[in-house]
């Protein structure tokens, strides 16, 4: 696959996870560096000069997966939000949060543990002039614990604050960590006037209200499956069974399992909050149900 320009300067390598390529008098600045150093070198090949900086939206391994080499080969700067740096530079954190203990050897591969890479700065929200470029990094919490979107020349590269179309119907059940964040971000978004949003799971556009609307809905559609579920007490596992055959979700392996796990969890964790539902724990595990009213 070949570079694809946006605008004078903006560019995209399309890719499972897109990769952002901006053309600076002082090199190229990379926005995330795909599952492995494969894609990065495919990337490189592409390119009349090396690349210079770095720039991560989080932390999860098909993000920067590439980040070791690009480090090891090209001493590019690498800058991450923070928190996301310390589990860029501690990959091991990813497939440890998403299993709760030692994670077994299934969790232990690229999907989920990057190469450990060392985060040269920690950015947050606000305007950076890098390379004679101005880049506005953008908070877009909600899909990690702490996402960023960086905007250059009216283009926003907004990761995985919202997904594509053909991504929500291959996996059905986006990965959330925070659903308030999340529609908090997806409504944040229809509120910009950007001229091209660049999902990295997706193709880019400029009408991101299509995107964002199809994000919010299949969160609440989950939600109000899992609400018609609950009005039975459940245990988690017992409650992600009935969603998976509702959503059609046929899970294959334990990586699978812990991403819509995650999704699932973070419902569970909002609704609780909210005190739509409560959690029983007669039978000494968590039984959850709808909260009476009243
Ligand atoms: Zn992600």
């Amino acid at each position: 696959m070949n570079l694809q320009r946006l605008s004078n300067k903006v560019f995209y390598f399309p890719n499972p996870v897109n990769i952002g390529v901006i053309q600076t008098e002082d090199g190229y600045i990379f926005v995330d560096s795909g599952i492995d150093e494969s894609v990065s070198r495919k990337l490189v090949r592409l390119l009349d000069r090396p690349p210079k900086y770095l720039l991560n939206t989080h932390s999860h391994a098909d993000h920067c997966g590439g980040n070791d080499f690009l480090k090891r080969k090209y001493n590019v700067e690498v800058f991450a939000p923070e928190t996301e740096a310390a589990l860029i530079e501690n990959p091991i954190l990813e497939p440890f949060y998403l299993f709760g203990a030692r994670p077994p050897r299934d969790l232990l591969t690229k999907f989920l543990m990057a190469s450990p890479s060392h985060v040269d700065r920690v950015v947050v929200p606000g305007r950076y002039e890098l390379a004679g470029s101005e880049i506005e990094v953008i908070a877009l919490p909600g899909h990690s614990l702490n996402q960023v979107g960086f905007a250059v020349d009216g283009i926003l590269f907004c990761a995985d604050a919202v997904f594509g179309r053909e991504t929500i119907e291959k996996h059905k059940i986006p990965v959330v960590y925070d659903l308030e964040s999340f529609f908090e971000t997806l409504s944040f978004l229809e509120g910009t006037g950007y001229d091209l949003y660049v999902p990295s799971h997706g193709t880019p556009t400029g009408d991101v209200v299509e995107l964002t609307l199809l994000n919010r809905s299949v969160l609440e559609h989950l939600l109000h499956t899992m609400l018609g579920a609950l009005k039975a007490p459940l245990t988690t596992d017992e409650l992600m069974e009935k969603v998976f055959r509702c959503f059609e979700v046929e899970v294959k392996g334990l990586v699978q399992f812990f991403l819509l796990r995650t999704t699932i969890q973070a419902c569970l964790s909002y609704l609780y909050d909210k005190g739509e539902i409560e959690v029983d724990f007669s039978k000494s595990i968590p039984v959850w149900k709808i909260r009476p009213a009243g």
